[in-house]
């Protein structure tokens, strides 16, 4: 496996609308291994791919994803008697191989839609693992994966009945995490407020659920591994008590006051934001999210908190991500590129700075900017090829031709889109 892309038009994943024009960039297995202007000699062991002129950008993360579902918008993980039904289902004997197909066909299609590493936010019955394993022995092609098995919280917390295990005793809640451990996963995931769907009155999405005892033991058995911790949290309560206890990323996020400021600069922590669910789920008829009044008043509330907290934490040099949250309602797994062009649209960011942080900017949050994140000599080959310049306009992103990981190409992406919802979605653009 040795390429060379001859005609790129690259752009390196830095915070600049710099383009490398005519560039050859040779790729030797995992690696990139040169960038040259074109003309340059090329070893004829390399197999010669001509972009012609097209954008070839750092494969995109996603820092915050679900692998299970649709997109679709629906009803079913609100609560009540079909969520039990399908859990029932998801835990049972049938359920598993059901699952693992859904999860790697999602996996698949947002590699093929240009994203070539996720960080996962929580999954059913070690999916995410089995999943993570399969590619990492090349078995299926798929993005890098970092996942967190099943997420962690208290009794009525987020993801209760769902995708959490639950305990309210701390020394329980840590060995929830020598067991993620002893499942080999990357990271974990707790669930220290509630959540839009979950919540019970007006204005109060994020109500705090785990508390500081709660949170601690479970980031301090955490870090002895080494993990790092990542914290559904929507509420500016939440986000002291997640940092407090040792969160090293803040999930959703919430308005910020100075004193979480200095906590979130204190603990070196970063603030992650999900606009993809909120946006719509805020903005879009009832008639088609499925919400009821409460839902859609919260998930305004959700958003404002988000974009207002993030704003606040970029102007104060906190490390800002972006992850999409997909299998949320209305969230596909071939969707980061809105992310990105939300990010640019409502955070007042430029294109160049929205899409480094979609790529150089997420590679870091998770400590593997020196693998991935930027064309670079020495880094992972994970990158993708856009036909026009995606920093004149961040639809561009849309247009995937080419993706490749660890140095496979894959010369025409393809997946099955969702044409309603694509179309909803676009009325918010
Ligand atoms: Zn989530």
């Amino acid at each position: 496996m040795r390429y060379a892309l001859i005609h790129a038009n690259v752009w390196i994943g830095y915070d600049t609308d710099e383009i490398l024009e005519n560039q050859t960039v040779l790729i030797n297995n995992e690696v990139i291994e040169k960038i040259v202007p074109d003309g340059a000699s090329i070893p004829s062991d390399f197999q010669v791919v001509d972009l012609k002129g097209q954008y070839l950008l750092p494969g995109l993360i996603n820092l915050h994803a679900h692998l299970f579902g649709t997109g679709k918008p629906s009803k079913t993980l609100g609560g009540g008697g079909s969520q039990k039904a399908l859990m029932k289902f998801v835990h049972s004997p049938l359920g598993k191989p059901v699952i693992d197909k859904m999860v790697k066909e999602h996996a698949l299609t947002a590699l093929h839609s240009g994203v070539t590493t996720i960080r996962s936010s929580g999954d059913f019955v070690y999916s995410d693992v089995r999943i993570r394993d399969k590619i990492n022995r090349d078995e299926i092609l798929g993005p890098r994966l970092l996942v967190p098995g099943p997420a962690i919280t208290c009794v009525g917390g987020h993801g209760d009945g769902t995708f959490a295990v639950t305990s309210n005793d701390p020394q329980t809640l840590a060995s929830y995490v020598d067991e993620n451990y002893n499942h080999h996963v990357d990271c974990i995931k707790i669930c220290v407020t509630g959540g839009v769907m979950d919540a019970k009155v007006k204005g109060e999405p994020g109500v705090v659920k785990m508390n500081l005892e709660q949170v601690r033991a479970v980031c301090q058995r955490a870090h002895d591994y080494g993990y790092q911790v990542a914290s559904h949290t929507e509420s500016s309560q939440g986000i002291r008590i997640a940092l407090e206890g040792g969160v090293d990323t803040i999930e959703h996020g919430s308005f910020l006051d100075d004193e979480l400021i200095a906590l979130f600069k204190e603990r070196q922590s970063a603030f992650i934001v999900t606009t993809s669910p909120a946006l719509p789920l805020a903005r879009l008829s009832p008639e088609i999210t499925k919400l009821n009044d409460l839902c859609v008043y919260n998930s305004e509330v959700v958003l404002k908190g988000m974009i207002d907290g993030a704003k606040k934490a970029l102007a104060n040099d906190i490390p800002v991500g972006l992850g999409t949250d997909e299998s949320c309602p209305l969230v596909t797994a071939y969707n980061m590129w809105r992310e990105i062009y939300y990010f640019h649209k409502f955070y007042d960011v430029s294109n160049a700075f929205a899409l480094h942080t979609a790529t150089l900017g997420n590679a870091k949050i998770i400590g593997l900017s020196e693998e991935i994140g930027s064309i670079e000599i020495g880094k992972c080959a994970d990158l993708i090829v856009v036909k026009e310049n995606p920093l004149e306009d961040l639809k561009r992103l849309k247009d995937i031709q080419m993706v490749m990981v660890r140095g496979h190409l894959i010369d025409k992406p393809t997946y099955q889109n969702l044409p309603q919802v694509d179309e909803w979605l676009d009325s918010l653009l």
